[in-house]
């Protein structure tokens, strides 16, 4: 069987969110409302933002509105990869703030316990495990490069394990692979719609109220008060937060700083017995490999696997529609399944899907306000938002309430990313990355004379 015949049965829908699992929709807003805190957005960030708003203070009067049906978009149909980091990996943390990387790791590891006590303390049945990651060298320098991250990784006080070709065959059996390193702590994996309906569940019992269906279109200051208009209705709240990730913002001077990114996945028919026997992976860990372009991979709880990743697609004008959720990288995705995985030839993808990515320059969340600081956002999570989302709620409620707090000190919440520049450039930037990218991976890792430029610049374009 071919791959192309492997994909021919998938279903163009989310895997996750076929769920009997998913709530049913909530009724949108109709006429006006009051409350101390409008949240906008009912993904992670909007959902952590009200019930963090609600254990600081369950006195305070929280209503949240989502366009469409909370968790829908990234929150629901992501790799489900919850990692410590809050920085896009432990190497661009590094790089961009090295004095402050120990106190962006502890808090991340915090952030990331705190996210396991929500989950086992409201009872939120979405596949949690602690199962570490995986990285995989396919190519020499990828190997050195994964030895060096070992090296800074360990210095750092992480536990990890650098796998040699037969160590890291041992934990998933794979042809391609010439090296491995375990991280041992610092991802769990999960559902992630299912934390999502989980986290919403939890935010109702609060006291919050959820309207979906309900896109804010407006803001405005009236006097003391802000104003979201939403079409058929409107809230009047003393404060705002925005997590409307990759949609356009409601404020006019960030809708630079992100461009949306469709980042794409499939989804396999659960492995038999013997064929999954034949790629072990007893420690279930997620894997990703070193490549610039890279895959990112997971077994589920009914042992089918999920593969995504490797291009990270922009649209001109920012595009974000349905209709751009399938495409031919779902084809070239199962092609690399089956590169790296031959001996399960004839298995079958069930489900192909794709969500946007709030891609920033820097590759990490940024934080602002607006308004007198009477509304704040969280955005540009980049590909790594499941868990440093719950660390973006708590860094725009600490804005919102002006309180300065380790978070709000860091030089990473303070600091803001550079811009993408305007169409047609931005357009034309995006795609020479992605080329040059691909060229790189292609020819030992050797970067270009663009990508270098970038480097030194502190710019980059990823998923
Ligand atoms: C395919 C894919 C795979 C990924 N894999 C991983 C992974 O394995 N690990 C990881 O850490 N990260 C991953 N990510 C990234 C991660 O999913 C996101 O960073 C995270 O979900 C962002 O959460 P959010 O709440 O900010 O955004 P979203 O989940 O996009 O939520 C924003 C919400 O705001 C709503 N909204 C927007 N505008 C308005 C408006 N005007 N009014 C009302 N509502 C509005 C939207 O409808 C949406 O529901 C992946 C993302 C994708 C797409």
């Amino acid at each position: 069987m071919t791959p192309a015949q492997s994909l021919a049965g998938a279903a163009p829908s989310v895997y996750w969110l076929e769920d009997p699992a998913r709530p049913p929709a909530l009724p949108p807003l109709r006429g006006a409302e009051r409350a101390d805190l409008v949240v906008v957005g009912g993904g992670y960030t909007g959902l952590w933002a009200a019930l963090r708003a609600k254990e600081r203070d369950p006195s305070l009067d929280v209503v949240l509105l989502e366009a469409g049906r909370c968790g829908d978009q990234a929150s629901g149909r992501n790799g489900g990869f919850a990692s410590a980091s809050l920085t896009h990996g432990f190497g661009n943390g590094t790089e961009r703030w090295p004095g402050e990387m120990a106190v962006l790791d502890r808090l991340g590891a915090e952030n990331l316990r705190a996210i396991a006590d929500t989950v086992h303390g409201h009872a939120i049945d979405c596949g949690w495990e602690e199962t570490g990651e995986l990285s995989v060298a396919s190519a020499p320098h990828q190997a050195d490069e994964l030895a060096g991250l070992a090296e800074a990784l360990t210095a750092a006080g992480h536990r990890v394990s650098l796998l040699d070709g037969a160590g890291v065959r041992a934990e998933v059996e794979s042809p391609t692979y010439l090296t491995g390193l375990w991280e041992h702590d610092g991802t769990a994996l999960v559902e992630p719609a299912r934390l999502a309906w989980g986290l919403r569940a939890a935010v109702l019992d609060a006291g919050v109220r959820i309207y979906e269906g309900t896109p804010a279109t407006t803001l405005a200051s009236r006097g003391p008060a802000m104003h979201v208009g939403t079409g058929h209705g409107e809230v009047r709240a003393g404060r705002v937060l925005l997590g409307t990730n990759a949609f356009p913002s409601l404020l006019r001077r960030v809708r630079l700083v992100t461009v949306p990114v469709y980042d794409y996945v499939l989804i396999t028919e659960p492995l038999s017995a013997q064929q999954k026997a034949s790629v072990g992976w007893a420690h279930r860990q997620g894997v990703g490999d070193a490549a610039n372009m890279f895959h990112y991979y997971r077994l589920t709880r009914d042992d089918r696997i999920l593969w995504g990743g490797y291009d990270a697609v922009y649209h001109y004008g920012s595009r974000i529609d349905p209709g751009l959720e399938q495409g031919p990288t779902h084809l070239r995705l199962a092609e690399h399944f089956f590169a790296t995985f031959p001996q399960l030839e004839g298995l079958r993808f069930t489900h192909r899907w794709a969500g946007v990515i709030d891609t920033s320059t820097r590759f990490t969340a940024f934080f602002g306000t607006a308004y007198d600081a009477r509304v704040a956002y969280a955005q540009g999570y980049t590909g790594l938002g499941v868990a440093a989302t719950r660390f973006g709620a708590d860094v725009a409620l600490d804005l919102l309430d002006g309180r300065e707090t380790e978070r709000t000190r860091l030089a990473m919440v303070r600091e803001r990313p550079l811009p993408f520049p305007p169409e047609p450039l931005r357009w034309a930037g995006v795609q020479l990355t992605r080329w040059s990218l691909g060229r790189a991976d292609a020819h030992c890792g050797r970067r270009n004379l663009w990508l270098r430029g970038l480097d030194r610049a502190g710019l980059g374009f990823d998923s």
